[in-house]
């Protein structure tokens, strides 16, 4: 290729890569995408398909780099230039009016303007960008250290990786911006729901599951999370000049940066109280979760000349929304057991009345959140209700004490069951084991009956209710061994729905295997695991059989699952199901509808154009016929299938003599018979 073509491909690249950063911004930021989802993914394949021919002309700060295939195995960490300092924290309007005081007495001017923005209830992070390229991205950490969180934060969409200056704006040469990530309240509802159905413990609030995302390892499933970002803050910058706040956050705008539109210019603290008043009414009406008002001088020559504690700014203070908070007297601490089996501690507390409601319960969530309020039975405590979430204990008043209160301590087995509790390895909480316990018990055969496990149907919901409490079931196997007069003699339950009930049962006998691993609920095998593993062993005998190390060996399959499918099999009571399971005639077998076997263990790479099939064809192909393909060519892969216009697949395969087909061979190999 000449020099001329090179050029003509990079200008290619470039344009391609503008158009996509710019209808991101329309779409993740300004929320007014101008082009369908169809052609932008035209324009995205079409980068992408480039930049596989042409590796060599791939930039960091491609649209197509967004994702990392390599899991880190931890973060690094990132020292903050200016420090991320945390913020004062005020209750009431007369705090805010003396924060106002101290302002003005401290400047010597009696004229402050002041911003007044949301505070977003997310995780704080920095940005950092170099010549208008992202290069780095950090939690907030202890304020001077952050965890270095870049392939996490250039998951979301809004974060531009490349800064789109508009009307001509001057790229800085150094900015780094300050923000919230949060997680809207959607996609929080969205993503519990799915843990739910994967048996996996549930996040307690938007913030909580914020967190947990951007901490994950694998930026993979981050992009999955559905985090977003608002950019409210600066730190180190250089080459542009700025001299009050709002125009910062004016100017991140310009740059493409997704800043909270709902920022207020106040011209006294008169407006900063209204302000906040006004949200403290409407925060429910947002589609993200707030806990108050962040409150800053904006003139930057102010702030400068105020500057800060150790902790924290003295220009800027955040207003708490009134929190609903009472004393009381902590009587007893009990041990409830959820249906997936979190053991949680409650605070059994002498009624007390907050804001209209009679309290006797608040949350203590679990052994950690004891030991950090240094709690005991009789102590004198703060509870707190915030927002539609149970009251939970906040605070301990250890000055109250007279001597007689108790250490408390969580129980070592489940206080339902008797069964074994244990404390797994990425978990704060003891969970009880016990797939039969009472507390459990409902849940694990809704979840077995449901529609992508054995698909059930008219076992609802009330059925199974009344089942269990006749003592007519204990175990989802226990449904194989349902009779006619089992059914019938149950309320609302006539002749003809009591047969349909069992003919849907005696169905369900023949389901594939992946559903029944499926609806055996072991922790951390949801619908996809649960189909690896039925690809990969031929029974369930051979699932049970399989030790740690054979187990780890499946692709997909981590330590941490592979940990829980062992644990789960331990289980006698587990064991004892599954026998019930197999003298009923459930089928435990993987069916392999085969056509040849000549694929068989076959491993296979796809490139360029097809003109017979689509990907998606002859990837199912070839797993019907027990082989695999697989994204990236390496030694270990058997065939090469080349289309039209293959990219650099082709040159990497030929070098490593693998054999290289095309769709008539293909087509011939998977109708021979073997
Ligand atoms: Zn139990």
């Amino acid at each position: 290729m000449t020099r001329n073509d090179i050029d003509k491909i990079k200008k290619e690249l470039d344009d391609l890569r503008n158009r996509i950063r710019y209808h991101d911004f329309k779409y993740y930021v300004q929320n007014a995408p101008e082009i369908s989802d169809h052609s932008y993914d035209v324009l995205y394949r079409k980068l992408k398909d480039l930049e596989d021919k042409f590796p060599e002309l791939r930039s960091p700060d491609s649209p197509t780099q967004r994702i990392t295939v390599q899991p880190l195995n931890g973060f690094k960490t990132i020292e903050h230039k200016i420090a991320m300092l945390s913020m004062d924290n005020t209750y009431s309007e007369d705090e805010l009016r003396d924060f106002d005081k101290r302002v003005k007495k401290n400047i010597e001017d009696s004229n402050v303007e002041y911003v007044v923005e949301l505070k977003i209830d997310g995780v704080s992070v920095s940005i950092r960008y170099e010549n208008g390229v992202l290069k780095s991205g950090a939690t907030r950490g202890d304020g001077y250290r952050g965890e270095d969180v870049s392939q996490n934060l250039k998951t979301i969409k809004s974060v531009p990786l490349r800064l789109i200056p508009q009307n001509s704006e001057a790229v800085p040469s150094v900015l780094e911006v300050r923000g919230e990530v949060y997680m809207p309240k959607d996609k929080f509802m969205q993503i519990n729901k799915l843990r739910e159905q994967q048996n996996e413990n549930l996040f307690a609030n938007p913030r909580n599951a914020a967190a947990g995302s951007l901490k994950l390892l694998d930026s993979s499933l981050v992009a999955q999370r559905g985090l977003d970002i608002f950019i409210w803050g600066i730190g180190e910058y250089r080459g542009v000049q700025l001299d009050k706040h709002s125009r910062s956050l004016e100017y991140f705008q310009k740059l493409g940066f997704r800043v909270n539109p709902h920022f207020h210019i106040c011209a006294n603290i008169d407006e900063v109280i209204q302000c906040c008043q006004k949200w403290a009414q409407k925060k429910n009406s947002l589609g993200y979760d707030i806990d108050g008002m962040v409150v800053k001088v904006n003139s930057f020559k102010m702030q400068h000349k105020l500057g800060s504690t150790s902790k924290a700014p003295r220009w800027l203070i955040a207003y708490k929304f009134p929190s609903q908070r009472a004393q009381t007297i902590l009587k007893d601490i009990k041990v409830q057991v959820g249906r997936f089996g979190t053991l949680t501690p409650v605070a059994i507390v002498e009624p007390v009345n907050i804001s209209g409601t009679v309290v006797t319960k608040a949350s203590l969530h679990n052994q950690d959140q004891i030991e950090r309020l240094g709690v005991k039975v009789y102590d004198h405590v703060l509870i707190e209700k915030a927002g539609e979430i149970i009251p939970q204990v906040v605070g301990v008043l250890k000055e109250m004490r007279t001597g007689k209160e108790k250490n408390f301590s969580m129980p070592k087995s489940c206080p339902v069951c008797k069964g074994k509790v244990k404390r797994l390895p990425e978990e704060v909480a003891l969970r009880c084991l016990n797939k039969f316990c009472p507390a459990q018990i409902k849940n694990s055969i809704k979840l077995f009956v449901s529609r992508d496990a054995m698909d059930i149907e008219g076992l609802g919901d009330a059925l199974i209710g009344q089942l269990l409490e006749k003592k007519v079931i204990r175990d989802y196997a226990d449904i194989y061994y349902l009779k006619h007069e089992d059914l019938s003699s149950l309320e609302r339950m006539g002749d003809k729905s009591a047969q349909n009930v069992l003919s849907s049962i005696q169905a369900g006998k023949e389901r594939p295997l992946a559903r029944l691993i499926y609806a055996l609920g072991i922790r951390h095998v949801g619908v996809h695991v649960a189909e690896i593993l039925a690809d990969r062993f031929n029974s369930l005998e051979e699932l049970i059989e399989s030790g740690l190390s054979s187990l780890s060996d499946v692709e997909g399959i981590g330590p941490i699952i592979a940990g829980s499918i062992v644990e789960f099999f331990s289980i006698a009571s587990n064991r004892k199901a599954i026998q019930k399971l197999k003298d009923a005639g459930v089928n435990i077998f993987q069916k392999k509808s085969l056509t040849s076997s000549y694929l068989s263990g076959r491993i296979f790479v796809i490139t360029g154009t097809l003109k017979n099939y689509s990907r998606k064809e002859i990837q199912d192909a070839v797993k019907l016929n027990s082989g695999r393909v697989i994204s990236a060519v390496s030694s270990k892969v058997d065939f090469l299938l080349s289309g039209e216009n293959p990219g650099s697949k082709y040159d990497k395969a030929k070098k490593l003599g693998i054999k290289i087909i095309n769709e008539n061979d293909f087509n011939r190999m998977i109708n021979k018979r073997g």
